[in-house]
């Protein structure tokens, strides 16, 4: 065990936590590469992206709980457009270049990659070329929870990752979290996927580290299409099922459908939009924002007086606002989360 640790250079590994925890990253964590290597297909390992990898350095920052839960109360989703995404991947980004700058500086070899973006061409099309919720779990930041996001005990749902491939030796994780220790298994995010994307029958298995972990598994086209705006609820005959496809008009060119698309957006889950943000449209999130984990860890973290957003009420499509029964439920047999901590 001890010739084992040597491997590592502790030092090295700490000045990179601080110098992240100064640049701002709300957490910091060190992923063993051979586990994810393991753990992740081929093609989406951080070998893939830089061969000889040795650790990945996970880096993550936080939601605004404000930005998400303005959307839970179904007000608007502007917020979470630009702040839980659009801008966010831009200081995720800050976070990757200054990191990467730091280990190049050391001697070592390390790849930028940014914090948003898809492999065209790829086998798995609506992918990046690294997981960054698998590498945040097997840092031992998170667990993943039934809606397949990478959960914290801090934030719950309400953060971003990132991660960054490296040569350098940094000590890894050794301890993961269990999934109970993070989602208490209510369900409420998938009663809440408007596009109905996220399915437990059959669950996605992910073996990582000796741990398993069960969540659901997301149909990533009828999820991107809720996630610009688009339902078929506005094409008659198909009623709020974004699993079908987008028409296209005879003879309509490429440019031409997407005008089609965008003036077609659904207005009742479009609300509000920013035009920085990915498709200038809604970007749904509701997993996230109705996710109880992340509800319960802004109530842990926020002063017992704040009650702006420490009732359970959520949104319904009637136009309500009410407690899930489901939580009531959950509510009565626990106590609440204990008020406001400040120590991560
Ligand atoms: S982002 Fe929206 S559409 Fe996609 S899985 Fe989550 S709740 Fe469903
Ligand atoms: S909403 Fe409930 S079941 Fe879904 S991930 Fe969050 S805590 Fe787990």
């Amino acid at each position: 065990m001890a010739a084992a640790k040597m491997k590592y250079d502790l030092k090295l590994t700490e000045r990179v936590r601080k110098f992240a925890l100064e640049l701002g990253s709300s957490l910091f964590g060190v992923a063993d590469a051979g586990i994810l290597n393991e753990a992740l297909e081929e093609g989406f390992r951080p070998e893939d992206s830089l061969p000889g990898c040795k650790a990945v350095v996970v880096l993550s920052l936080h939601i605004p709980d404000g930005a998400l839960e303005i959307l839970r109360r179904g007000k608007s989703n502007y917020s979470y457009n630009l702040f839980g995404y659009a801008y966010l991947n831009r200081e995720l980004d800050f976070l990757i270049y200054r990191i990467t700058c730091f280990l190049e500086e050391e001697g070592y070899a390390a790849v930028p990659l940014p914090a948003r973006g898809t492999m065209y061409g790829a086998s798995k099309p609506y992918f990046g070329p690294l997981s960054y919720r698998h590498c945040a779990v097997a840092a031992g930041l998170a667990a993943f929870g039934m809606n397949g996001l990478a959960l914290t005990p801090r934030y719950g749902s309400r953060q971003r990752f990132v991660g960054i491939p490296t040569t350098a030796p940094l000590k890894p994780a050794e301890k993961f979290l269990d999934q109970s220790a993070v989602c208490d298994g209510c369900m409420e995010c998938i009663r809440n996927c408007p596009a109905h994307a996220l399915t437990l029958n059959p669950p996605h298995i992910c073996k990582l580290g000796g741990q398993i972990y069960r969540y659901a598994n997301v149909d990533p086209k009828a999820c991107t299409h809720m996630s610009r705006g688009l339902s078929t609820k506005v094409w008659t005959g198909a009623p709020f099922n974004p699993k079908i496809d987008v028409p296209v008009t005879e003879n309509q060119d490429k440019a031409g459908h997407y005008d089609d698309l965008w003036n077609k957006r659904d207005a009742g889950i479009r609300i509000s939009e920013h035009a920085e943000a990915t498709y200038g449209a809604t970007l749904c999130g509701r997993c996230m924002a109705f996710c109880t984990a992340g509800h319960d860890a802004m109530n842990r973290r926020m002063r017992p007086c704040q009650t702006a957003f420490q009732d359970d009420r959520v949104f319904y499509p009637d136009g309500s606002l009410k407690v899930p029964e489901r939580i009531a439920a959950l509510r009565r047999r626990q106590k609440r989360p204990a008020g406001h901590k400040k120590n991560r």
